[in-house]
Order: C-alpha cells, then sequence, then structure tokens
C-alpha cells in the first residue's frame, strides 16, 4: 500500500519554505497536541490558512446560542474551487435535488467531515487543523478528484466549556493518573451545547440553532461521505465503520460496502501502526437524528469514528491496561481516518456517484407511497416547518377519499381528505428519509439499539394521519391563514381557543404583559359557538387599569396568528357565565427548575430551552448545592427534572419542599424525579408491581453466559410509542382528545394513584411502535402516565413519560404548560 503519510514526519518539516501558510504548530505556537487549542484559535488557523491558499475557501454559516462562530473550509485543487458552483449544482442535478442535466464529465467525490459534535470529545477539532494543514500540502493528490469539507468544531459552546475548564484547572506537566483533577470534568460537562441538548441526537428534528445553520449548507452539498468525529472511554481503543446491527431497511446493500472499503482502508493505515480498533459493534445505524444515520439517509456513506479519550483523557492519562494515552495519539488516529477516508472516495468516484444518484431515483417500491395528515392547523404548521428545514416537499390534498393505515385504529380505513391535509409523498428524491421519518412503525432487525426505536412524526405531533400504498394527488395552493384582529372595545372581552404550542405561547406572552387572562373549566356557548375545555377568556372587567387594553391583546393576537373571538357580554348561552367559579384566573405564575449536581443535564436543558426558546416565558433556575437556603414562598411552581434525588433532597429539604407543596405550592416531578418520591409517606406514588420471574438462586441460573444480553432485553424498553387514555376533563389534558401516544423511554412504570387524578394512563399496554421486551410490556399494565396528586392545597404533578425529551414529541408540551398554569387555580 502507498504510504500516503506520516503525522510525525510531515509535522517537524517546515513547510514555510513552500508555502505561505503556517503549519499548526507555527501559527499556534505549540505542537497540536501539548495543548487544547480555543475555538478563537481554531477560527484563526483556518482564517490564516485561507488567506494564504488557493486551496482552501472559509465561509461562516451562522452563529451559536453563545455567540461563537459556526464555520465550515472547502478544500480542493484549484481547478475545482474555479468551477466549485459548477461542480456543487452537477452534484445535485445527479441527485435529482436540482432540475437540469448534470455534467457527468466533471463529477468528483464529495466528501465533508465534521469534528467536536461533543463538545469534551476535544481531540477531533485539533485533528481538523492538522487535517486541513495535510491536504494542502503533502496531500494535494486527493484533491484532483475530491471536494473535501470540513466543519472544525460542530458544536463550539460545548468544545469551549471543557478546553477553558481543562486550561484552567490542568497540571504542568500535566498529570496522567486518574484520580487527577483534571480528569474530571464538572458537571454538566462539555458534551452538549449551550442548552445542554446533545447535538448528535438533533439532526431531524433540527431543535437547536447549530443544527438548523448547519442543515442549509447540508443541504447545499449533500456529500457523497459524511464523517462524524467522536470520543469513547479511554480504555476502548477506536471504533470506525462498518456500523453494528440494527441498519434501517432503507440502508442500500452498496451503503454498507461501501463502508466496509473504507473500514478496511482505515485498518490497513491502523495495523501499520500497531494501533488497536474494533468495527461492527455498538454503534448502530437506526436512530434517525444521527451525524451518521442523517447523512445515510440522504444517500451519504454516514460514518461514526470514535477514539478513546473523551472529557477524561486531557492532554494524558494512564489507562486501566496502563497505557499512557495523549492527545497527541488521539490526534494522530483521527488524522488517519479522516485522510484514509478521502483517499477511498478520490479512487471511487465514479461508483460514488452513480450509487449517489440510484439512491434519489430509487424510492418506488415502498409500501407507503403518500403520507397524509390532518388535524389542528398550528401542529401541521409545525410538521411543514420540520420539513422546510430538511428541504423535503410536500402538497396538499385535494377533497378525494384516501384509502391506507390509520394511524389510530392500526387498521386500513378510508378517510376524507381536504384541502388542508398535508401530504408528504416518499416518491421524491428525498423520499427514503420521508419514509424513515413517517412511517408508522420502524422495522427492527435487532431490538439491541443505541437509542429509541421509536419517533413517527404523526404520533410525535399528535395528528391525524394515513399511510397510504398509492401516491395521493396533490396541489400546491398553502393555506397560510394570517389572521387580522380588530379591537373591541365595546364588547365583555375575547375569546381564543385552547389546542396548540401557539396557543400556549400567546398565552405566556399576555401573562408578561401584565394582562389577565381565565380558562374555562368547563365547555361552554358564547353567542352561538361552542368554546371547550381550556378556551382562554380575556375580560374588559379583569383589566380595567390595563392601558390601551383591547389594543394590546390585538397586538399580540395578531402576533401569534391567534382568531380572537369577541364577546358581547358576560352572559353564556350554555355553560358558565365568564364570572363564574369554573372560569378561573390563570396564574401569571413565578416558576422555579433545580440544576446541578446529581440532575439530568439534559433533561434540565429540555426545560430551560423550553421555557427560554419555545414557550418564551421566565423561569429561574436554582442550583442543588445552594438550594436548601432558599425560601420557597417566593415560587408557585418548582419544577424537578429527571435525576437522583438522594443526595439532593435531605429529609429537611424534603420536609420543607412538602410544606411548602400543603401551603399551595406546584411541584412537577418528570421521570426519574417521580420516582424520588415512589412509596415515600405523604405522597401517593407507588412502583407498578413487578412480575419478579423465577428466582434464580433456587433453580439455577439457566441462561447461557453469550446470551446474557439478549436476556436482559426482556425487561427494556427502548423508547417506544404507547398509546394511553386520558381525562381530558382534568385541566392537565385540556386540548386534548381522549387519547395520547406518548414515548416512552424506560420501563419504569407507577400503580395508578388510588386518591390523585390519572391524567394519561395505561391499562392494556399497547406498544404502537417500538421496542418493549415482553417483561417490560407486562409490567405497563395499570399505569399512570401523567398524575396528579392533592396536597393540603397544592400538588404534585407526576409525569413519568418526559414530554420535553429532545424537544421533538411536539404533542407532549401542552400536557406541561397545562401543569404549569391550570391547576390549583
Ligand atoms: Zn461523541
Amino acid at each position: 500500500m502507498k504510504y500516503l503519510f506520516s503525522l510525525f514526519v510531515f509535522l517537524s518539516i517546515n513547510f514555510q519554505v513552500l508555502n505561505a501558510q503556517q503549519s499548526p504548530e507555527d501559527f499556534l505556537g505549540y505542537e497540536p497536541g501539548e495543548q487544547f487549542s480555543r475555538h478563537a484559535d481554531v477560527i484563526n488557523y483556518f482564517e490564516h490558512v485561507a488567506e494564504n491558499s488557493s486551496l482552501v475557501q472559509y465561509h461562516t454559516y451562522g452563529e451559536t446560542y453563545e455567540r461563537r462562530a459556526l464555520t465550515y473550509a472547502i478544500i480542493s485543487s484549484e481547478e475545482n474551487l474555479n468551477n466549485l458552483e459548477s461542480i456543487r449544482k452537477n452534484h445535485l442535478k445527479n441527485a435529482g435535488l436540482l432540475n437540469g442535466q448534470n455534467n457527468t464529465n466533471n463529477q468528483k467525490a464529495i466528501v465533508w467531515l465534521s469534528y467536536n459534535v461533543h463538545g469534551n470529545e476535544a481531540s477531533s477539532t485539533e485533528a481538523a487543523m492538522v487535517t486541513l494543514y495535510s491536504l494542502i500540502t503533502e496531500n494535494t493528490d486527493l484533491l484532483e478528484n475530491s471536494v473535501v469539507i470540513i466543519d472544525p468544531s460542530v458544536n463550539p459552546d460545548g468544545r469551549d466549556r471543557y478546553v477553558n475548564w481543562y486550561n484552567q484547572v490542568k497540571a504542568t506537566p500535566f498529570n496522567t493518573a486518574q484520580a487527577a483533577t483534571e480528569h474530571h470534568e464538572p458537571w454538566p460537562g462539555g458534551r452538549p451545547n449551550h442548552y445542554l441538548f446533545d447535538l448528535n441526537r438533533d439532526w431531524a428534528w433540527a431543535t437547536q440553532k447549530e443544527t438548523r445553520q448547519r442543515l442549509k449548507i447540508y443541504n447545499q452539498w449533500m456529500p457523497h461521505i459524511h464523517v462524524d468525529f467522536h470520543e469513547q472511554g479511554i480504555n476502548d481503543p477506536y471504533y470506525f465503520a462498518p456500523a453494528a446491527e440494527p441498519f434501517h431497511e432503507v440502508i442500500t446493500p452498496f451503503q454498507r460496502e461501501f463502508q466496509t472499503k473504507i473500514g478496511k482502508n482505515n485498518a490497513a493505515y491502523f495495523d501499520e501502526e500497531g494501533w488497536l480498533f474494533f468495527t461492527k459493534e455498538r454503534f448502530d445505524l437506526l436512530y434517525p437524528s444521527y451525524g451518521d444515520t442523517y447523512p445515510t439517509y440522504l444517500g451519504a456513506i454516514g460514518m461514526t469514528f470514535e477514539q478513546a479519550g473523551h472529557g477524561r483523557a486531557g492532554l494524558g492519562i494512564e489507562t486501566d491496561e496502563g497505557e499512557i494515552l495523549t492527545l497527541k495519539d488521539r490526534i494522530a488516529h483521527h488524522f488517519t481516518t479522516g485522510i484514509s477516508t478521502i483517499e477511498v472516495a478520490s479512487q471511487n468516484i465514479q461508483e460514488l456517484n452513480n450509487e449517489f444518484k440510484k439512491f434519489f431515483s430509487n424510492n418506488k417500491d415502498f409500501e407507503y407511497q403518500s403520507y397524509a395528515l390532518s388535524g389542528n392547523t398550528d401542529k401541521i404548521a409545525a410538521v411543514k416547518q420540520l420539513l422546510d428545514r430538511h428541504e423535503i416537499k410536500y402538497g396538499y390534498a385535494e377533497n378525494q377519499r384516501i384509502k391506507g393505515y390509520n394511524y389510530s385504529s392500526w387498521q386500513n380505513e378510508t378517510f376524507n381528505a381536504t384541502e388542508e391535509t398535508l401530504v408528504v409523498s416518499s416518491n421524491q428524491p428525498k423520499g427514503k428519509m420521508v419514509k424513515v421519518l413517517f412511517e408508522p412503525d420502524t422495522k427492527l432487525v435487532d431490538s439491541l439499539t443505541y437509542d429509541i426505536t421509536a419517533w413517527s412524526i404523526p404520533y410525535a405531533y399528535g395528528l391525524e394521519a394515513i399511510a397510504s400504498p398509492r401516491s395521493i394527488s396533490t396541489a400546491n395552493n398553502s393555506t397560510e391563514h394570517k389572521v387580522e384582529n380588530t379591537a373591541y372595545p365595546s364588547g365583555a372581552g375575547y375569546i381564543s381557543k385552547w389546542n396548540s404550542m401557539q396557543d400556549a405561547r400567546f398565552l405566556a406572552a399576555l401573562l408578561k404583559e401584565d394582562i389577565r387572562v381565565r380558562f374555562s373549566e368547563v365547555p361552554f356557548e358564547s353567542e352561538g359557538r361552542q368554546f371547550d375545555r381550556g378556551s382562554l377568556i380575556i375580560t374588559k372587567s379583569d383589566n380595567l387599569t390595563t392601558e390601551n387594553f383591547d389594543e394590546k391583546v390585538v397586538e399580540i393576537a395578531n402576533t401569534y396568528n391567534r382568531q380572537l373571538l369577541t364577546a358581547n357580554s358576560s352572559f353564556a348561552g350554555s355553560g358558565p357565565d365568564f364570572g363564574s367559579p369554573d372560569v378561573k384566573l390563570v396564574n401569571p405564575e413565578r416558576i422555579a427548575v433545580l440544576k446541578g449536581e446529581d440532575i439530568s443535564s439534559l433533561n434540565y436543558g429540555e426545560i430551560w430551552h423550553f421555557f427560554e426558546q419555545d414557550l418564551n416565558y421566565p423561569v429561574t433556575r436554582i442550583d442543588t448545592d445552594y438550594f436548601e437556603r432558599i425560601n420557597l414562598s417566593q415560587f408557585d411552581v418548582l419544577i424537578m427534572p429527571e435525576g437522583y434525588y438522594k443526595n439532593v433532597f435531605t429529609e429537611a429539604i424534603l420536609k420543607d419542599v412538602t410544606e411548602w407543596i400543603r401551603g399551595g405550592g406546584k411541584l412537577i416531578a418528570i421521570g426519574e424525579a417521580a420516582g424520588y418520591f415512589s412509596g415515600r409517606d405523604d405522597f401517593q406514588l407507588n412502583e407498578n408491581e413487578v412480575k419478579k420471574p423465577e428466582d434464580s438462586t433456587k433453580t439455577g441460573n439457566l441462561v447461557p453466559y453469550n446470551q446474557r444480553e439478549r436476556e436482559s432485553i426482556k425487561n427494556l424498553i427502548t423508547g417506544s410509542i404507547v398509546k394511553t387514555k386520558v381525562d381530558n376533563t382534568h385541566p392537565m389534558a385540556f386540548g386534548y382528545g381522549d387519547s395520547y401516544f406518548s414515548l416512552k423511554l424506560n420501563s419504569d412504570s407507577y400503580s395508578l394513584l388510588e386518591d390523585g387524578y390519572n391524567v394519561a394512563y395505561i391499562q392494556d399496554p399497547e406498544i404502537v411502535s417500538g421496542f418493549a421486551g415482553s417483561e417490560a410490556k407486562k409490567n405497563l399494565k395499570n399505569s399512570v402516565v401523567f398524575g396528579e396528586e392533592r396536597l393540603g392545597s397544592g400538588s404534585i404533578i407526576y409525569l413519568v413519560d418526559n414530554p420535553l425529551f429532545r424537544s421533538f414529541w411536539e404533542n407532549g408540551k401542552l400536557f406541561f404548560v397545562n401543569s404549569l398554569f391550570f391547576l390549583n387555580n
């Protein structure tokens, strides 16, 4: 094999003689691996190279929540860069993503390398600089056939969180003892972004700013190959493709084979150096929101490469086997797989282009050709926004009858479509992604997977849906309705419906403007119009002291596109009048959430993000380490994210919190936090009776050793969708129908509350999609999913399933909002 490079050889040669651009070492003043580089220094280096090299273009594609630049470099031969736009357009035409004929004489391999999506897996950004420099110096021959795109840091906020911390605490010289402080990153760690979201779980849902901006550039380029560089535990040497089962069924034989081809090339270099690695284990290709699966479902060879290291390794650490793992080693390995991947790509341009074309043109044989969605217009709008982010096409059904699989009844039925029914067809270039995101149930060839096994969009967004085996004809007439309300000062007030997150944002905006709002606990009729439970009533009599009351309400309603219905009188035709005790004032709640050690940073981040970026309502964040000194009476609502509360909630704190609830406080406990109250005095929640398997100590454990992993999955639920019954007369469920599809993330199960309200619950478990082990499924029988228990004049709200999970389960969010504003008023 041609030996293409040696990190150590090229680092020691001074290329300044030949090129104006400096090596990372010359520019930064230290050899790569001697220090961690700050994001700003990385950007400066890339800018320097782009200014001095005719082989590099460098662009900013956005910024993070903390205002760090998101960037990418395009590296190719001078000739290719001169024809870059035509190369790009021809590539998109090849896939049918752009109209017109492609000029097949000018095909290239497009390779996109993404570094450091997990901020504390910090060797990869260093490797990005080394890779850039190598490509424009000793590996220019690889650029004749390839366009290489490098995103040096997908998650700069997380990376700088890690790097700045490490630089503050590291010993000089660095200390390799695992016990040393520099190997123990503090909560929440540098892995996630600003809002503590895992960006490697966000590609498909695009809830984060970084993802949304990246997708725009990704869609412009649609690479043949995408590599996501990661790090794993310090004792696992290196992982590269081919990936592990399960593979999603849309993945083509070519994609599998090509992963193996790259893996074998990597392996040859690793063998030559005597570096250990593993393949085909642990990292599967199913959940669509990763940096390997998402590109794979868009035709790329999507791969995860994992180096030993992670937030523990620092500049050097002793592994359990007694080896010293250094940052220099980690950079060398990531550099090697990056260049090896480009090498394979540049040797196979014809095959890559032919197969890429096939991937996008070959979407006619799926079981379902079209997905038709109907329901609340805000929810439809939210789906459209998501499709726009992925540049997936859709249309509207005309009035017609559609036959197909109904997502609610699980039967083939006929459905009357209207011109407001959204239709997404899998018979389009991105049809495979459509199938992955919309199909009712993902086919699992293996239930041992790294992540959730169900995510179907109609369930996540709470829409009625039909999967049709036929292609449904569509029209493009957009049905956007822009509401224009006008003030009605002579009336008694305004009424607005309550069904969606957009209604919730409207309420939050009114409360922030100190406008008093009521909601009805029972249905009513006003001037011939029917209103459901939860409808908002904004009366003049409640807001006599508000200046320009009518104008303000109308302006906010117009901003949020809410239709206000005016009422001449507070007198209801049937049901309660506006002054009735059943029409309650919404309290402008003062809300706090716990964060810090022992709290799930992911769930805390979801809550924080929800308040700031979704609902737009203030929340006070309190650290667990000073929580005991806080006077809770200044808050109406306290949220306990998932977490391990045994240390956080001492007996004294529990006593204070319980008293605060009795005095009128509302405590919202999510997932594991709900579990903390299970079996405690004063609280009703109890673990569901577990049918213990036969006591294995008596009969002997007869599960063979090599089946131990398989056996244990009987008790697992790995993110599956379960149908729940809903008591929609309870304020927590206003805006919902009588059933709800919940995303169950684990097998935790609690009995129905004896003396509380079971708002969403499971009687006979029906798993709609995803994997649930046989024992775990049985154990869901008669369990509570969302419940309220009254305690004195306050409440504890149990959200056993996390409705804010990764911010993508759109239809769960209103349960959370209802819990904040509609209880105990
Ligand atoms: Zn990672």
